[in-house]
């Protein structure tokens, strides 16, 4: 098999050798022909009994699930049921045969094609991924009308020797990426995607080596390909030949060595050469996350990323999580922290993270109803989270976190619905926390040139680098084509993100950065110098940050920050930056 290797955007690093895991489907390749005016019944009728064979082959294949198997097994199963029973693929293939007299099987893909056309104009991740299932349901149909062996059921690895396998995916929406945190994919490549897109967020979260944006990869890659990723370098390589094998092989390696150096760290406090004590804190998506975050060392949770939880709910269709529920997570995460104080974000929906697919209607989502903007309009699903969260403030320390605020009266009324939550939970005799701390994510430029009007209102703020430097610069963080624009260190992300720190100690209130930038080593120096102390990320970053802050004297780095926020050039500032590492 013939080796090539293909060029994407790193976005987890580290390295994976495994088999492909194709989730793009084959091309639908069939005969075509026109059928007889007599025949068409008869043809139609093949078509529906070939529906129906599938039917009961997805009965059964649910039916026999060993008790053990992952629930997303049984949803994919689910999802692919009804994808079978809905009209547009179990009646209008049959119109077709009926009026263009075409054989059953171009009567489908006909239809799968048309249906296809019309999801890549929508261009939403959920629905691309839905695109997917449907082209494997049709292909399921297929094989039947074709008489050729049974199709494929949507598979995953386990424990044996597919066990080491990569996903190769048109795109993989944040919420299936969650179905792969038990642990049986290995790397992650992508043909779209940023590198701050929330699918690749979770995908470092995992800690699993990816790269996003490579264009062609799931139609080059083949299933069971060999593959290498190395989410350093941003490279696919598939069929390695055994010399460029025993080469990653041994980098990897070295690679889990260092790593396991790095453990040793997780003890040592975070302060720097000059004795400034640092915060280190974990960015979350799930309360199962709490563990990996207490046993990387992190003194509390800085992000939690609440609107997982609503989130991927497929064989619940479209129904939100209940108070009880959301509170049951909370508390989960609370506990689970031992202590260490746990920030959560309320629910931050819309842009790429959309709850239900069929709700995408904004042309320019991450402009449109994201984030607080939803949660304003839709007070009921915004108060019962609120309950919730206070609720889990009885048995820990709980900060509540408020997403893209851009406006006065946006914080007034979040407040407001705070105090309202907090009445109806005193109505209701449940005990919270009743000094619970309230802060606003960063996020949009707007935010952060209007300081005064958040440091007035509320307690802390955490500053959101992913959607600042996106809003900054208008540079959409999910779509590959203009990923080399996304930028950290341009001057103006940086005038941002120093004022707000200046702001908040001013004001006297802490800040921290929960975006990408705080987990990046080449970015630790910087964000000290510039006065950060708080950083929040991914556990999996900790140790290393930790090593480069233990590494640093944050009296030169100040002065050093203090230059380049006056250079100009974005060279001068690149090339300045990369030099603290070596100071
Ligand atoms: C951010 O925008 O930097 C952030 C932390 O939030 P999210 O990535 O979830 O938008
Ligand atoms: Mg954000």
């Amino acid at each position: 098999m013939a080796s090539f290797a293909i060029h994407g955007i790193p976005v987890s690093r580290g390295i994976s050798i495994g088999r492909a895991h194709v989730f793009a489907p084959a091309a639908l390749d069939v005969k075509h022909y026109l059928v007889e005016r007599e025949n068409l019944e008869a043809e139609v009728s093949r078509l529906q009994d070939a529906i129906a064979t599938v039917h009961k082959e997805l009965q059964t294949i649910w039916m026999d699930l060993p008790k053990d198997a992952p629930t997303e097994l049984g949803a994919f199963i689910d999802v692919h049921a009804l994808i079978l029973s809905d009209p547009l693929i179990s009646e209008a293939p049959l119109d077709i045969i009926r009026t263009r007299c075409y054989n059953a099987e171009w009567a489908l893909v006909t239809q799968i094609d048309e249906l296809s056309a019309q999801f890549d104009e929508i261009e939403d991740v959920y629905l691309r991924e839905r695109k997917a299932d449907i082209q494997q349901v049709a292909e399921r149909v297929l094989k039947v009308l074709t008489g050729s062996q049974q199709a494929p059921m949507p598979r995953r690895a386990n424990d044996n020797a597919s066990a080491q396998m990569i996903v190769v995916a048109r795109d993989i929406s944040p919420a299936d990426m969650l179905q792969f945190r038990d642990g049986s994919f290995i790397g992650f490549a992508t043909d779209v995607g940023g590198q701050n897109s929330h699918t690749a967020i979770v995908a470092r979260s995992l800690d699993i080596p990816a790269v996003v944006g490579l264009a062609h990869a799931s139609t080059l890659i083949k299933q069971d390909d060999w593959l290498i990723i190395d989410g350093e370098a941003g490279v696919v390589i598939a069929n390695p030949d055994q010399l460029l094998l025993q080469q990653y092989r041994k980098l990897h390696a070295s690679q889990l060595a260092a790593r396991k150096r790095l453990l040793k760290l997780k003890k040592t406090p975070a302060v720097t050469k000059d004795g400034t004590e640092i915060t280190l804190l974990a960015n979350i998506e799930l309360p199962d996350d709490c563990e990996f975050a207490l046993e990387s060392g992190a003194h509390g949770v800085g992000l939690f990323r609440s609107e997982f939880l609503f989130m991927g709910r497929t064989s619940h269709a479209h129904k939100l999580p209940s108070e009880e529920e959301q509170f049951e997570a909370y508390r989960k995460a609370v506990v689970g922290m031992k202590g260490h104080p746990v920030t959560i974000r309320t629910i931050d929906v819309g842009a790429d993270k959309q709850l239900d697919s069929s709700e995408q209607t904004a042309l320019n989502p991450a402009l449109g109803m994201r984030a607080i903007r939803y949660c304003l309009a839709e007070p009921l699903l915004f108060l019962t989270q609120l309950r919730a969260i206070l609720r889990a403030s009885k048995y820990g320390k709980v900060k509540l976190l408020i997403p893209m605020l851009a406006h006065a009266h946006e914080i007034d009324q979040a407040l407001a619905m705070i105090e309202q939550a907090k009445a109806q939970l005193r109505d209701a005799g449940h005990e919270f926390d009743p000094k619970i701390q309230v802060g606003a994510m960063i996020e949009i430029p707007a935010a952060a040139l209007a300081l005064p009007m958040f440091v007035k209102r509320l307690d802390f703020l955490s500053i959101g680098t992913n959607d600042l430097i996106q809003y900054t610069l208008a540079i959409d963080r999910v779509d590959h084509e203009v990923a080399h624009l996304y930028n950290p260190l341009h001057p103006a992300v940086l005038q941002l993100i120093s004022m707000t720190i200046k702001a908040g100690h001013k004001a006297g209130i802490s800040v921290s950065v929960c975006g990408e930038m705080a987990g990046d080593i080449k970015h630790t120096r910087l964000l000290l110098g510039l006065g950060l102390r708080e950083f929040s990320m991914h556990p999996a970053q900790l140790m290393a940050v930790k090593q480069e802050i233990l590494n640093s004297d944050v009296v030169a780095l100040t002065s050093q920050a203090k230059k380049i926020l006056r250079a100009v050039e974005p060279q001068v500032i690149a090339e300045a930056v990369k030099r603290l590492r070596v100071m």
